[in-house]
């Protein structure tokens, strides 16, 4: 008998009958002799609707009282998954994050998490029950409620595994982690399996299977997380921690991502310190800076550009001009309309070839590359975003991510 914490998103818990059929899928699971630790998000659109509805109250609502609000999305669907439950004779009990021993630091609406005191849990489960742990909220040392940052149940689930000692099932509403996103490649492939590393690169790329966080934890804590779908039987995609042996040297997958905005501040004095005068105001507003570059320079000038999400650009731009006037930069030019795709793949890093091919692939369908950044792992393109689906198009074609990998063929 094993210890299992799921996680069902928002979309498997949408509706009175999205519930009742999750609620029929850990009922079998816990039928087969397994004790089942469920984490459910907030039903629907919920969370946006709430922070929707409070921003019609307040210009700007105090991020205490935004997590109180929050957090009663993931409420409402933990109680509603146990009455589920114990509508089709299955002993439960609902959970808040606070009951089932979240500790978190207070910085509110993305708290960090301090610690998992699971005594709770444990004696629900040791009572036979299916406990069902409200995701994406804790409590902080004041006995405050805070939340943990958008796609926080993921997160939730894998740091209850952890503390649990349990295996980790994220369902969702695609059945795994795909070689792109099929609804802009039809022939994209469901991968078996994929490591941390590459799937982190992906998520923090603009896949949307998981929340990076996650995986980041995952990986921390050695956790196998299965990702797979609420709707389907089908066998989903194990991330976990060994070699990737099927996926050697090859792309293990391509992310995109369309939230992305540029802003270039030219002819920047070339002198020690101007990156951090540029970038610590950001970082005190706690925007988050992307992709960073800087031009080698001429006659002690240089441009510096980098991307961040389209929403931050505003605010972003606001800050750069003040410090652009400072320092006697020549002017700070601004686009939203960019994109980005990604290629993945721990081969990445012990063959060299990935990247001419990439950009040959790129330069094929005439598609202009903006700026270029790696990890060890992964090649990265600015592209603009009217071409982003054809890049991905490209790059699947070029790296032939159709075909099955040499494990996959020999079962
Ligand atoms: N309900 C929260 C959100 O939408 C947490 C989650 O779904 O994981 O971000
Ligand atoms: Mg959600």
């Amino acid at each position: 008998m094993a210890l299992v914490v799921q996680k069902y998103g928002g979309t498997s818990v949408a509706t009175a009958e999205r519930i009742k059929h999750v609620a029929t899928r850990i009922k079998r699971r816990a039928a087969s002799g397994d004790s089942v630790v469920a984490v459910v998000s907030a039903m629907g659109d919920t969370t946006d609707e709430l922070i929707a509805l409070a921003h019609q109250i307040a210009d700007r609502p105090h991020a205490r009282e935004m997590d109180v609000l929050l957090s009663t999305g993931e409420t409402q669907s933990s109680a509603l998954m146990v009455m589920a439950l114990h509508a089709i004779g299955v002993d439960a009990i609902s959970l808040s994050g606070a009951q089932a021993g979240m500790r978190t630091d207070s910085v509110h609406r993305n708290a960090r998490i301090l610690a998992i005191e699971p005594q709770r849990v444990r004696e629900e489960v040791e009572r036979g029950r299916v406990v069902i742990v409200a995701g994406f909220q804790g409590l902080t040392e004041t006995m405050d409620v805070a939340t943990i940052g958008r796609g926080g149940s993921d997160t939730t689930a894998v740091a209850f595994a952890a503390a649990l000692g349990a295996q980790c099932e994220i369902f969702t509403d695609v059945d795994g982690v795909y070689t792109a996103d099929p609804r802009v490649v039809p022939e994209a492939r469901k991968l078996k399996d994929i490591t941390y590393e590459e799937m982190l690169e992906l998520a923090s790329k603009g896949a949307k299977v998981m929340a990076p966080r996650a995986v980041e934890l995952g990986s921390v804590y050695n956790i196998p997380i299965l990702v797979a779908s609420s709707f389907s039987e089908e066998p989903g995609t194990l991330i976990h921690g060994g070699v990737d042996m099927e996926g050697f040297n090859r792309v293990r997958g391509i992310a995109h991502d369309l939230d992305v905005a540029k802003i270039t501040v030219r002819h920047v004095p070339d002198r020690p310190g101007i990156a951090a005068e540029i970038f610590a105001p950001l970082a005190d507003a706690r925007l988050s800076v992307d992709t960073i570059v800087q031009n080698a320079s001429e006659e002690q000038l240089t441009d510096i550009t980098f991307t961040l999400a389209k929403g931050d650009l505003p605010r972003a731009l606001t800050h750069v001009r003040v410090v652009a006037e400072q320092i006697g930069a020549a002017e700070v030019i601004a686009d939203e309309r960019m994109g980005k795709v990604s290629i993945v793949g721990t081969g990445i890093q012990s063959a060299p070839g990935y990247a001419a091919r990439m950009f040959k692939a790129l330069s094929d369908a005439g598609i202009n590359i903006e700026i270029i950044s790696t990890s060890e792992i992964r090649i990265t393109c600015i592209v603009p975003e009217e071409r982003v689906a054809d890049a991905v198009r490209a790059l699947h074609r070029a790296f032939e991510l159709e075909k099955a990998e040499p494990a996959e063929l020999t079962g």
